[in-house]
């Protein structure tokens, strides 16, 4: 997913950055209240952890305002205000967990990963399609029972296709949540995980609709071929070439 870091203290921001990165999720960082608001207009976040003591704003009016524009984005105070009173304000100025520093960067993950399963509407800790079931909480896939090894981008990548089950998703969205600001320059790789996913679990699991973007294959193609785990090589060009826009959009 893609995620917000509200954080002036630099080996804090830092370590949660490379943290969540690790993880395999985009996210962005930024120090001040200003910063923070300009990328919450610009982008949307799947979470924002914010911090409460900004050097130029203080994170509850930050909150308070971003609710009041009828941003519904989660997010998890991270704070070191650990008074029931400050907790409570937090809460009620639209908050959706609260975490007192310092906090273990696993429980962090879970936190986030529980308030935009709320948020999604899909408490379901178990997504399935045909004979796939995905665990986004263990990020584990098994295909037809047995588990499939996906890195973290290709199980982001999954996650994102299962949790929009009948929407078409544009290869800007995906890079979107998949990537960072700073990282637009790994557009091809986005192609390199589709067909990843396609070799791991079975090549119709994606379909592409071209000029438009990718969506879950339907249901009977993963009943009509085997899954193909023979061959590792690398994407067959000719047929990505085939499905893109005639344009490209990586410019
Ligand atoms: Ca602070």
């Amino acid at each position: 997913m893609r995620i917000l870091i509200v954080e002036d203290d630099l080996m804090l921001g830092d370590g949660l950055q490379r943290g969540l990165k690790l993880m395999g999720h985009a996210v962005d960082w930024f120090r001040t209240g200003a910063d923070a608001d300009r990328a919450v207009a610009a982008m949307h976040y799947d979470a924002v952890v914010l911090d409460l003591g900004l050097p130029d704003d203080d994170g509850v009016s930050l909150l308070t305002r971003w609710r009041q524009k009828g941003c519904q984005t989660p997010v998890v105070v991270l704070t070191a205000r650990d008074a029931v009173q400050c907790r409570i304000g937090g809460l009620d100025a639209g908050a959706d967990d609260y975490l007192i520093k310092p906090v273990e960067l696993d429980e962090l993950a879970a936190r986030l990963r529980a308030v935009t399963r709320r948020s999604a509407g899909m408490p379901e800790p178990v997504w399935r399609h045909g004979p796939l079931e995905y665990q986004p909480a263990a990020r584990l896939a098994l295909w037809h029972g047995k588990s499939v090894d996906l890195t973290s981008r290709e199980s982001m990548l999954l996650e994102l296709l299962l949790s929009h089950p009948s929407r078409v998703l544009t290869r800007e969205f995906l890079r979107d949540k998949l990537y960072d600001w700073d990282k637009g320059s790994e557009s091809n790789t986005l192609e390199v995980h589709i067909h990843h996913l396609r070799r791991k679990i079975h090549p119709g699991i994606v379909r592409t609709l071209r000029g438009a973007g990718y969506t879950l294959g339907p249901l009977d193609a993963l009943e009509s071929v085997p899954a193909d785990t023979s061959s590792d090589s690398a994407p067959d060009s000719s047929t990505d070439s085939t499905t893109s826009p005639p344009t490209g959009d990586d410019a």
